[in-house]
């Protein structure tokens, strides 16, 4: 049985990625980006474990709302995320949208991050980088950071910054 170190859930937040969303916030990042929004998400001790399956039965139990991973850095517990992406992918129709430090290209070229990508639905890459902050930006707070949607072509209500790109899966 696969655990995620959560730090907390919010639901049917409007906040994280479009629409309703259950945001799972897991703990643990090394980004330490300057100014970061959730510095008290850095420690890999924060929060509690929680089991994949009892993850996936809260997200299955909200019939409205999506699904976003954040944090911390949900690419720091890849393998536990995967399997908690696959399982919503193949067992529901949500939409899954992760925030991380890291970027596409990093996430790529390591297999067990990259195991992720071809079960998730949009990437917002990159660290927040604080000279460069821009409180205009949509789900991002400066402009390195990228909203890519990594299955081909940007739904209909299309968000400006946004890099569509070639199917992975
Ligand atoms: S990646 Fe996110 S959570 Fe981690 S330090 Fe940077 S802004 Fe904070």
């Amino acid at each position: 049985m696969s655990r995620i170190r959560v730090l907390d859930i919010l639901e049917q937040t409007m906040a994280d990625g479009p629409g309703f969303r259950t945001a799972i916030y897991c703990a643990g990042c090394k980004h330490a980006c300057k100014g970061c929004h959730n510095p008290q998400s850095w420690s890999f001790e924060a929060g509690k474990w929680m089991e994949v399956e009892d993850l996936l039965d809260l997200i299955k139990a909200d019939s409205m709302s999506n699904v976003t991973f954040s944090g911390g850095d949900p690419f720091y517990q890849a393998e536990a995320f995967t399997e908690l992406a696959r399982r919503i992918k193949e067992e529901t129709d949500k939409t899954i949208w992760c925030w991380t430090g890291f970027t596409l290209e990093e996430i790529q070229a390591d297999e067990r991050m990259a195991g992720m990508l071809p079960w998730l639905d949009v990437l917002v890459d990159g660290p927040f980088i604080l000279e460069r902050r821009d409180t205009e930006l949509l789900f991002r707070g400066s402009p390195n950071q990228r909203i890519i949607y990594l299955h081909g072509e940007p739904p209909s209500d299309d968000i400006p910054g946004t890099v569509p790109l070639v199917k992975l899966r």
